[in-house]
């Protein structure tokens, strides 16, 4: 992909939304929650760039940027080397034919009232496309085919109630796909489809890539999906991007404490594999009242004196793979195939640990009684910090 041109260049992208405080608090200053706050990357042409965390992370709101459905509060987004946040009026609405969504629900997305026709012709008939009905017909009949609805005809004027989840999901892809996009961003496309169909709409995506070479931003809280899907991903935590990197080499070799309990949550389809888990503490920090310094530092295992100081940048670590830590050279995460449930004698006190009692493991890989690691500040050897 790095000879590709690049489609979509962001740069420091923010996004803060206003808390209105009520009548009481009316002269309490103003407070912010930051849902995206400076995200940078690029993404190339028939790239897919896959976009993962948890909840409440900015994941979608940074789709929502990208497609100007929010207008950014700071930062540049450069699609084709033109800065789409600046645009209005004219300039917008035809950025807009350029740039589609695919929802997350396609049961909230497609109009219950409008036939299958209605709803894939209504971008042509917005943007003026089509010089008659008929010639609107067979478009839309074009891009039903595209999306594997076959034949279309008897698809045009069925009603969303008489289709699957799975044929909502392919219409509204056939309503993105009718205005010929050239860079589409899916938000969680298959979430809410089941499992036995996520495959099918997942490789219709995956052809339609190829076939019309159109980068896709593909956000999921699934990384299992993301792995299957992308050719990178990003790690999303707090507004910001603690990590990006090929999608093999991110998933293979993570270097953000984060991806690494990300990754670790992952279930192995072995029922003989004995899978531990990387912990972190405590829960995901209001939006409204970020952290000092690295806004993961009151959750991480492996913070120094530095984390809770100083927002460390996202750099490039090593070629292509890009981490947002202070110390990501040093701290030895554990991958995810290395994670498994250990027994043994616990480097504190040196009495057995029982399996399946509580624990904690560090990268060595030593073993501690949960009461015996609050006693001691960390491992002297892989540096993680209980
Ligand atoms: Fe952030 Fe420090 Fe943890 Fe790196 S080691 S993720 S900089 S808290």
């Amino acid at each position: 992909m790095a000879e590709e041109p690049i489609v979509f260049s962001v740069k420091n992208l923010v996004k803060y939304f206003s808390v209105k405080a009520g009548f009481g608090s009316m002269f309490a200053p103003e407070r912010f929650v930051h849902a995206v706050d400076g995200v940078s990357f690029d993404i190339r042409k028939g790239e897919i760039v896959g976009m993962v965390g948890e909840s409440g992370c900015g994941k979608t709101t940074t789709g929502r940027l990208l497609t100007r459905l929010e207008t950014p509060t700071s930062g540049q987004m450069l699609f084709h080397g033109t800065d789409i946040g600046k645009l209005e009026g004219r300039q917008l609405k035809e950025f807009r034919r350029k740039v589609q969504m695919i929802f997350q629900d396609p049961y909230e997305s497609l109009n219950p009232r409008f036939t299958v026709y209605s709803t894939v012709s209504e971008p042509l008939v917005v943007h003026g496309i089509g010089e008659s009905y008929d010639e609107r017909e067979e478009m839309a009949a074009r891009a039903l085919e595209s999306a594997e609805l076959k034949p279309p005809e008897e698809f045009l004027y069925r009603y969303p109630h008489e289709l699957s989840g799975g044929q909502r999901q392919r219409v509204a892809i056939a309503r993105a796909l009718v205005l010929r996009p050239e860079f589409v961003v899916a938000d969680e496309p298959v979430s809410m489809l089941d499992v036995s169909i996520r495959a099918g709409i997942m490789n219709l995506m995956l052809k339609l890539r190829d076939e019309y070479d159109i980068p896709f931003m593909f956000i999921s809280h699934d990384v299992s999906v993301t792995r299957y899907m992308s050719h990178r991903i990003a790690v999303m935590y707090l507004g910001n991007i603690v990590e990006l990197a090929p999608s093999e080499d991110i998933i293979k070799n993570p270097m953000h404490p984060y991806t690494e309990a990300l990754l670790s949550a992952v279930p192995i389809p072995d029922p003989k594999a004995k899978h531990g888990r990387v912990e972190i503490r405590g829960e995901l920090p209001s939006p409204i009242d970020i952290p000092p310094g690295c806004y993961f530092h009151p959750r991480c295992l492996y913070r120094r004196g530095l984390c809770s100081e100083i927002k460390p940048p996202l750099r490039e670590v090593t070629p292509g793979h890009f981490v947002q830590c202070h110390f990501a050279e040093q701290i030895k995460t554990r991958k995810p195939d290395d994670i498994v449930l250990e027994s043994g004698n616990c480097a504190v006190c040196g009495r057995p640990v029982a399996k399946g009692t509580s624990s904690v493991q560090c990268n060595c890989p030593k073993i501690y009684h949960t009461d015996c690691a609050s006693q001691v500040k960390g491992c002297q050897v892989c540096m993680k910090w209980f």
